[in-house]
């Protein structure tokens, strides 16, 4: 490793980790309250693991009642805002208050200790207080995006197996008002009958269909608190806390369990490691409840640590580009929490909305989902903050909770190096491997895997033991490391380079370029705002990229741009990046939080159906896309004589 890049405590922390991870992970969880201390730190009995043996805590009562203990009662806990201007202040106390209204009313509903509800609800207060409120008395509350259609929500509670469902009557985005309700008994009438009732929080004028049986209003939900007790369970450090489905699921979601000691352990220790996170600072991840940035970022970590968390419900560019640096201004957020999509998006409207506002409480960034393409770090890097703060990559995945690779703001901020996701976090070990579980040297490819397990790991998958070993731990036979699917390269300095998935790699004579080489290298232009690139077959190179890119605002497509950009790519990478076919589109198919789906890229070139595409953010782009191929092969049908 080069010296210049290592600070000692830096150094401190990887002698730690390899000498004694489970001192690291101890000495961590020493900062939290526990009602019984562990008999055990860790035990590994292959794949399954548990931490903090036989401890007792709660994941609510460190968030709240720890917090109101230690003073905090009229600090700011939660603040919400939303594109439509609205805003609201929870306080610790108060918002420990309605915590404990809500967990008496789910008793006095019937929701025991065990027992799974679900919310299909916004990021407002009251879907935020019940998830505290559910992790309260140990249920196990398992949010779904409250984006999803019908069909996806229906496999999400059958998966679980939940007794009630919490939902509001609808919620907006982008000037729009997206009613909820109804896509709620459309799943419902799709799963077998493990609900029980449904609630439903009323904000629009208008009165949602209800069923008189199953169905209730917030408001006689949360009047049933009088009958029964609101305090805390006290949990064993392994019981569930949640269930969260993974993104990006085909057929059956696979619903990854986070624990009440581990889990809470592992994402406040990064909180503070990799994000700097402190009591008292407003802390802003422009995520959504749904996804699980919104559980540790939104709701768990900030609490936890003592942190005001903004809380925003809506489109971050409505009602205008200037919204996201408004709400910095008005709240005086010091640590943002965002996405590459949320960036790319930003970006599209230059840099002239976030001048007109003083941004000068801002003392990071920090950014994961997507790899942090290099030409999106510039320009926030640059071209917004003149380099007076720092942008910063953070790797992880659902199933590991919170993050794993990073820049270790909070400990020592590390040279930046753009593109890179930075380095295995303290606690963590990573390595690369081939997919045989030989480990690759410095700068060879191979799939990103975790050698040993931290505390906030998915120990498991709800009700698939066997799926959860074959899908995670038996991959590379014989190596008893965790496969995240995701290609990568470790650097001579340590830094993590993501490729893209394992399974999305593109083979061209023999050379192997990852999705997101090429995606940096058409943003490299200054034209493109978004591209998404996938492999397709071709006779003579075993496979060329076919590319779908869109533009900034004021570029248009034209033939001479798309040479252009061509010609960017080939500079960039090298002739090895052969572009077999480009097409400008006005949306790429993408999650709905901002991943683009480069496997509906593909089905779109081989001329397959997409398969599941119950998690695509707007099904326009799949047939923007597949009309653009077809124009395409048509007019090389017309140019191609036939026999040729
Ligand atoms: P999710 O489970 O929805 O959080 O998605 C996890 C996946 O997102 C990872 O396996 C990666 O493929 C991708 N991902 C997340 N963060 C990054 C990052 N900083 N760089 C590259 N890929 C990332």
């Amino acid at each position: 490793m080069r010296p210049q890049l290592v600070s000692p405590m830096v150094r401190r922390w990887r002698e730690e980790t390899a000498q004694d991870p489970e001192g690291v992970w101890a000495r961590a969880a020493e900062q939290l309250h526990w009602f019984r201390k562990w008999d055990k730190v860790f035990v590994w009995e292959f794949p399954s693991f548990r931490w903090f043996l036989g401890a007792k805590t709660n994941l609510c009562y460190n968030a709240l009642d720890l917090q109101v203990a230690q003073g905090r009662a009229g600090q700011a806990a939660l603040v919400y805002a939303n594109e439509r201007g609205e805003r609201r202040v929870f306080t610790y106390g108060q918002l420990l208050w309605e915590v404990e209204r809500l967990t008496a009313a789910l008793r006095a509903l019937g929701i025991r200790k065990g027992d799974r509800v679900t919310l299909y609800m916004p990021t407002c207060p009251e879907a935020i207080a019940l998830m505290l409120a559910c992790v309260r008395l140990g249920a196990i509350h398992g949010v779904v995006f409250a984006g999803f259609g019908a069909n996806a929500l229906a496999d999400r509670i059958q998966a679980s197996g939940s007794r009630v469902v919490f939902t509001a009557d609808l919620t907006w985005r982008k000037g729009r008002e997206i009613p909820l309700k109804g896509i709620v008994d459309e799943a419902l009438r799709r799963v077998d009958n493990t609900v029980e009732r449904v609630v439903v929080l009323r904000r629009g004028p208008e009165l949602p269909p209800m069923e008189p049986e199953r169905d209730l209003f917030w408001e006689d939900f949360v009047a049933r608190a009088a009958a029964a007790d609101g305090g805390w369970e006290e949990m064993e450090a392994n019981e569930p806390a949640y269930v969260l489905a993974t993104s990006g699921t085909t057929g059956k979601p696979k619903l990854a369990v986070h624990t009440h000691g581990g889990y809470q352990v592992g994402i406040a220790s990064q909180g503070r490691w990799c994000f700097g996170m402190r009591a008292g600072e407003v802390w802003w991840a422009t995520s959504d409840i749904g996804w699980v940035v919104g559980h540790s970022y939104i709701v768990y970590a900030p609490l936890l640590l003592g942190c005001t968390t903004l809380a925003f419900e809506g489109a971050l560019d409505h009602p205008g580009p200037e919204t996201f640096w408004q709400l910095v201004q008005e709240f005086r957020v010091s640590g943002i929490f965002t996405s590459p999509t949320a960036v790319r998006l930003l970006m599209r409207y230059g840099s002239a909305p976030a001048r007109r506002f003083d941004l000068s409480s801002l003392e990071r960034v920090v950014c994961a989902g997507e790899v942090l393409n290099p030409p999106a770090w510039e320009w926030l890097q640059k071209e917004v903050f003149e380099d007076r703060i720092p942008v910063v990559d953070h790797w992880w995945q659902t199933e590991t909770g919170g993050p794993v690779v990073g820049n270790p703001y909070g400990v020592a901020l590390l040279p930046i190096k753009p593109g890179s996701a930075g380095l295995p976090l303290p606690g963590c070990d990573v390595a690369v491997m081939t997919p045989e579980g030989q480990v690759c040297g410095p700068g060879e490819r191979g799939i990103l895997v975790i050698t040993r397990p931290f505390p906030s790991l998915t120990p498991a998958l709800w009700g698939e033991p066997e799926r959860y070993a074959r899908d995670y731990w038996e991959r590379i036979p014989g190596a008893r490391v965790y496969f995240t699917g995701d290609s990568a390269q470790i650097d001579e300095d340590g830094y993590v380079w993501f490729a893209g998935r394992a399974d999305e790699i593109i083979k061209i004579a023999a050379h192997r370029i990852g999705t997101i080489e090429v995606e940096n290298a058409f943003l490299a232009h200054p034209a493109v705002a978004e591209a998404g690139v996938t492999g397709r077959p071709d006779a003579v190179r075993g496979e060329v990229i076919s590319a779908f890119v869109t533009l900034k605002q004021g570029h248009t497509p034209s033939e001479a741009l798309k040479r252009e950009l061509i010609d960017t790519v080939r500079r960039e990478l090298g002739p090895v990046a052969v572009i077999g076919d480009l097409h400008f589109v006005s949306m790429l198919p993408k999650t709905r939080s901002g991943k683009i789906m480069r496997r509906v890229l593909k089905a779109v070139t081989l001329d397959r159906d997409p398969g599941d595409i119950t998690t695509i953010e707007d099904e326009g782009s799949v047939e923007e896309a597949r009309q653009a191929w077809q124009e395409m092969r048509a007019s090389l049908e017309q140019e191609t004589p036939a026999g040729s």
